[in-house]
This record gives structure tokens, sequence and C-alpha cells, in this order.
């Protein structure tokens, strides 16, 4: 029922062109990670710029260097949204950053989660889960915003959400708005705090208690830690979801984006262009490789 050319790229028209943005809001989410608004300089480039669900851009900070980040939205003004962890050099310079910095952004990159798959043909009804570690729902987030739009399109969706500790749950405030829009919400934690009434333990444990009615029709995304990930898909197709209907998105160091520089390479795929979006069977036996 599915079929990879969903996952096409779509591609920037000059991928070494960085274009000046700045930022323009700054909402603290978890712990060490905050969403950043993006406003290009140009009003024209602004109006052009499009993207899909689970593409990224790369985004510089003058002086310290360039990082791949997803696109996790878009604000009600049409500004580019960017949910980052500081784990380092680059992403550590936007922790320290405010309103009004300026930075260099080029993109979009990579693949998109497929769904066109899950509208293009109204008589065939997907059941859609989406399961998400920790950050791994930024990239995910425009397919939560997308299936609530298009609520009447599929049949069930649910989303799993797994978290070190309550109080890094990203968009947690937003839970009860994407339920409210038909979005089951299921959340995990692996350590409670003396307020937690919910799930504790890791969020595959989620997936084995989910009912899936109709696996052969159930399409699903992950995106978190490799291991999670790992899990997810293991247990995904162990309750009979086809291989061909897992999607998962992968990270790597990386430099180029576009399939130059070998960074991101996994056996003959490149992270950058070929994903970070993948249907599961395109990089399942790389994924067997220690290291890889
Ligand atoms: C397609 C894609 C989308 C991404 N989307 C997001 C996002 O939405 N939000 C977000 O916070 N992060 C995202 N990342 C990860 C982000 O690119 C890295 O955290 C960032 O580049 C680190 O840069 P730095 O200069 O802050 O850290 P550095 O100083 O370069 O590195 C700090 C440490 O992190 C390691 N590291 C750096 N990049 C990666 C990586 N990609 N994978 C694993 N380890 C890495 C380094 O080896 C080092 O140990 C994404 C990565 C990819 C490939």
């Amino acid at each position: 029922m599915s079929d990879s050319s969903v996952l096409q790229s779509i591609r920037s028209e000059d991928p070494w062109q960085t274009h000046q943005v700045k930022i323009s809001r700054i909402v603290d989410e978890t712990p060490g990670v905050k969403t950043y608004d993006l406003e290009f300089a140009s009003a024209d480039l602004a109006r052009a710029f499009q993207f899909s669900a689970g593409q990224f851009n790369m985004l510089y900070v003058p002086g310290v260097g360039e990082s791949a980040i997803s696109i996790s939205g878009q604000s009600e003004r049409g500004l580019l949204r960017h949910t980052i962890r500081s784990v380092g050099a680059v992403t550590g310079a936007l922790d320290q950053g405010s309103v009004g910095m300026s930075l260099g952004l080029r993109g979009p990159f990579g693949s998109r989660w497929p769904l066109e798959l899950l509208y293009r043909d109204s008589a065939v009804r997907w059941n859609v889960v989406i399961v998400a570690g920790g950050i791994g729902l930024a990239p995910l987030r425009s397919v939560v915003t997308s299936l609530m739009q298009h609520r009447d399109r599929v049949d069930r969706v649910d989303l799993l959400m797994g978290a070190r500790t309550p109080s890094d749950l990203l968009y947690a405030s937003q839970y009860p708005l994407w339920s409210d829009h038909g979005v089951n919400v299921q959340t995990t934690v692996d350590r409670a705090d003396d307020a937690w009434r919910g799930h504790v333990g890791v969020v595959t444990l989620a997936l084995d208690r989910l009912a899936i009615p109709a696996p052969e029709s159930t399409l699903l995304m992950t995106c978190g830690p490799e291991v999670m990930m790992r899990y997810v898909v293991q247990v995904a197709i162990g309750r009979g979801i086809p291989v061909s209907n897992v999607y998962l998105a992968l990270e790597r160091n990386m430099n180029c984006a576009v399939g130059f520089c070998g960074h991101c390479q996994l056996g003959p795929q490149f992270i950058c262009k070929d994903g970070a979006v993948f249907q599961y069977d395109r990089v399942a036996e790389f994924l067997r490789v220690p290291e890889l």
C-alpha cells in the first residue's frame, strides 16, 4: 500500500545560498530545549519559502558554525519554527542568543513524512501511529498539525510520546488541544516525579498496550533516539504492521546537506538527501551494522 516515491526530496533551488533570518521569538519548552521563530530578512523569500513536514534547514550562527535542524512548524505569521536542544557549539550559541539575533539559513532539505500517502485516495482509510521520544517530536509536530487539519481523511490517530521525566515532555501544553482535535495522545516517562499520575516506562511498552485494530492499514512514523526506534520498529512489525508501512527519521552528523561531503552516509544512502525520513525497509540492513 505504501510507496517510497512519496518521500522524494524537495530541494531548495540553490542549496549553497544562505538566507538571512533573525530570531523573532523564543519559547522555553523543556529543560535545555527552546523553540525559535525565525523571520526572513526578505519578505519575498518569506512568501516563496515552502517546506514539507519532515524537512530540515541548516542554521548558521555567524562565527560559530552550522547545524541541521528540523522545521518543527510555522507560526500564525508564517515564521519558521525550530525546536532545538542545546548540546554543543552551535546549539549552545543559540541557547545563549536572544530575540533580534541574526542567523543564516540554508534549506529546506531532505525527504518528508508520507502524508500524501494518507490523503491521496479517499477510498483507503489509514490508521496512524506516531511514536516520539524526547525532542523527536519536533520533526513530527507538523505531521500532527496536518492530521488535525485533515482529521476526516484518516481513521485513528495515536500519538505515543515518551520522555525521561514529566518536565521533558515536549509541547506538553499542546496535548489537550491535539486531543480535542482527534489525536489520541498517550504519554509515558522513564522517571516519575511526585505529581505524575501517568504511565512510567519506555514508549515501546505503550506501543505494546496500544489497540491496533487494522495493522495492515496502519502507518507508523517514529523519531527519537535510534535505540528507541529500533525497538519501536520491532514491536510494530511484531504487532502486524507491514514493514513497508513503517517510517523513521534518522540523524547523523552532517555538513553539506546535499550529499557531497559524505559525513551522514549510511551504506548507499545519504541521510541529508535520501532522508532524513526513510521507509524502514530501505535502511533496515544498514541499521543492523554496528557503528554505521
Ligand atoms: C536531519 C537532522 C535534523 C535534526 N533536527 C534537530 C532538531 O530539530 N532539533 C535539535 O535540537 N537537533 C536536531 N538535530 C541534531 C543537531 O543537528 C545537532 O544536535 C547539532 O548539529 C549539534 O551541533 P552543535 O554545534 O551544537 O554541537 P557540536 O559541538 O557539533 O557537537 C556536540 C556533540 O553532539 C554530537 N553531534 C553533533 N551533531 C550530531 C548529530 N546530528 N547526531 C548525533 N550526534 C551529534 C557531536 O559529535 C558532539 O559529541 C538534527 C540533526 C539532523 C541530522
